[in-house]
Order: C-alpha cells, then sequence, then structure tokens
C-alpha cells in the first residue's frame, strides 16, 4: 500500500511538472501599460495617446497610458526599468533617455543594459514660445528684454532631463544669460501656466505647440532644427537668427523592460508599426510637424544604434556645461 502511494504521487509530479507542463499564456491576454515619464496633456502624452488605440487594436487588448511624471522623466524610466519583463509594461520616452546618464550622476537605470528596445518612434521638432502679452515680438526683442530685465523674466521647463530643460540650457548658453527657470512635471502644465500669463517663456515640442501657435494664443521666436518648418514657412529657425548651431530635433523611442521575451518584443514592434502606418495617424503627425522615422529605424536594433550614439554626443556637451545634479 505504502509502495502504491509513492508511486501514485510519482506519477502525479510526473503529470503535473513534466509532461503536462502549462503552455505559456497567449500574449497579450489583458491590458498592456504604455508608461509616459512626463505629466498628462504635453506633447510626450499626446504622442502616447496618439499611438495607444491603433497599437492596441493591433494586439487586440487595451494599451493605457500611465504618466510617471518628474525628475525630467528619469522616474518614469526607473519605474519600468524594475517592472516585470512580460510585455505588460512598455515605455514611451524621448531623448532625455540619452542625456540623463551625462545628467545625474546617481541615475538608478542604464539606459543601455536595463531596457529592450522595440523601435524609434517619431522626430520632433521644438518651438521656443512666450505668453502671449510677452513684451517682445522677435528673437532680437526677446534677448534685449532678457539682458534688461534678467530677475524678472521665468523659464518653464519639465525638469533636468527634460528636453525643454536643455533646449533651455542651449538658448541660455548662446546668449549668455541666465533666467528663473521654473520646473514642471511635464511641459503639459507648463504651458498651462504659459497661456496663463503665470510664466513668460517656453521650449517644446510642436507636438503640443503647433495648435496653439496657429491660432495665435502664444507668440513664437523660433524654431530649433537647421530647417525651417513646412507647416510654418514665416516662422525663422534660431541658428539663421543669429544662434549659429542651435538645433534640437526631439527623437523618441520605445522600450521594455531587460528580459521581456524576444516574441513579445516582436509584437509590439509590429503594432507600432501598424499604428505609424495608419494614413490618420501619419496625416495628424504632419500637421504637428513631425517626422516619422525610415523603416529600419522602428527596429529594436535601430533604436539601440540611435541610443548610443546619442549618448556619445550628449555626453560631454553637457560635461563640459557642468549641470548634472544627484
Ligand atoms: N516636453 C517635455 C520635455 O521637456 C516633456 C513632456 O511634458 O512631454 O521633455
Amino acid at each position: 500500500m505504502k509502495m502504491l502511494t509513492k508511486l501514485l504521487g510519482a506519477m502525479l509530479l510526473a503529470y503535473c511538472c513534466v509532461g503536462y507542463a502549462k503552455p505559456p499564456e497567449p500574449y497579450p491576454n489583458k491590458a498592456i501599460t504604455l508608461v509616459v515619464p512626463f505629466a498628462a496633456g504635453g506633447p510626450t502624452d499626446v504622442v502616447a495617446r496618439m499611438l495607444a488605440i491603433p497599437m492596441g487594436q493591433s494586439l487586440g487588448q487595451t494599451v493605457l497610458v500611465e504618466n510617471v511624471n518628474g525628475a525630467g522623466g528619469t522616474i518614469g524610466a526607473s519605474k519600468v526599468a524594475r517592472a516585470a519583463p512580460n510585455g505588460y509594461t512598455i515605455f514611451l520616452h524621448h531623448m532625455g533617455m540619452a542625456t540623463a546618464p551625462a545628467l545625474y550622476n546617481k541615475l538608478s537605470y542604464d539606459p543601455l543594459t536595463d531596457f529592450e528596445y522595440i523601435g524609434q518612434v517619431l522626430d520632433v521638432p521644438m518651438t521656443l514660445v512666450a505668453r502671449k502679452d510677452f513684451p517682445a515680438n522677435n528673437l532680437q526683442e526677446l534677448i534685449a528684454y532678457i539682458k534688461a530685465n534678467q530677475d524678472k523674466v521665468s523659464l518653464a521647463d519639465a525638469g533636468l532631463g527634460a528636453v525643454s530643460n536643455l533646449c533651455g540650457l542651449l538658448f541660455k548658453s548662446s546668449i549668455g544669460v541666465s533666467i528663473t527657470t521654473i520646473p514642471y512635471k511635464g511641459t503639459g502644465p507648463a504651458m498651462n501656466d504659459l497661456l496663463g500669463g503665470q510664466v513668460d517663456i517656453l521650449c517644446d515640442q510642436t507636438t503640443q505647440t503647433m495648435p496653439m501657435i496657429k491660432d495665435g494664443r502664444l507668440k513664437v521666436f523660433g524654431v530649433t532644427t537647421l530647417k525651417r518648418l513646412a507647416a510654418l514657412p514665416n516662422l525663422p529657425t534660431l541658428d539663421e537668427q543669429g544662434l549659429k548651431g542651435f538645433e534640437v530635433k526631439v527623437w523618441h523611442g520605445m522600450y521594455a523592460p531587460k528580459g521581456t521575451p524576444a516574441p513579445v518584443l516582436k509584437k509590439i514592434n509590429t503594432a507600432l508599426r501598424v499604428a505609424l502606418s495608419d494614413a490618420g495617424i501619419q496625416q495628424r503627425l504632419t500637421e504637428l510637424s513631425s517626422d516619422i522615422p525610415a523603416a529600419n529605424k522602428i527596429t529594436a536594433s535601430g533604436l539601440q544604434e540611435h541610443l548610443k550614439l546619442e549618448i556619445n554626443k550628449w555626453g560631454p556637451v553637457i560635461r563640459k556645461a557642468g549641470v548634472s545634479a544627484d
């Protein structure tokens, strides 16, 4: 009898654990969270929400956008680096992924080893804008006003690591003047205060500023790319107005925590490509002056190589400027 019990026990063990191991669940079988490291309503959030619906349709599950704000995008990135690598947490971030290692002395994650890469997403220019009633009507007047009223002018940004911060640093160093900076958890809330007149100037992506420039709710002084924007051909670049070499074009990438299985990453990449090839999305992005990268860049290797190049490009610039923090 004892023998029989042992035998039955061994058979049960073999049944449950060896021959009949539970097959892996088909992916995805529940909602996926797309983490955005800035506040709702801002430009990164705009892009995430634009992509979430078609990506969800193509994956057959809802893609929920979660805003994990603060510290120039590093709080969101750190949360994703520690999330379960199961495909249910993915991440949209911009070039702050490449500038953060030089900006933060104690970064809790490594962009090159703590993530899987899904693909590049979008390239977006920035514009230097001010509240509508700001007393300057072009870049030269803006610079003269700042120089004469240095302690009165305020510049909004989304904290060290944000592109609004980087653009502000470049602007301040090109005109050789320091301006009081007010950090927000994203340029969505910064823009609300700009429109409300609580802050004066902001450098932000066209994914947020374009509609407000077009309908006259903001004053605009220039674009941060070396080429003018097709959607605003009369708006000069900062470079052509005398800030020689001023160039910031904000690239975006999609990531997952390190260890996310390759077949899962492949499905997410396919959903991203499907979303970016949607005619409605392409038209909206054109209206916002944003460029979809070439197909070979919407790949894991395309993003990984670009990230490495950008870390090597911005690291020395940032270290030379001496603007790092803990
Ligand atoms: N534009 C912000 C930045 O400066 C990010 C955001 O709020 O989407 O990085």
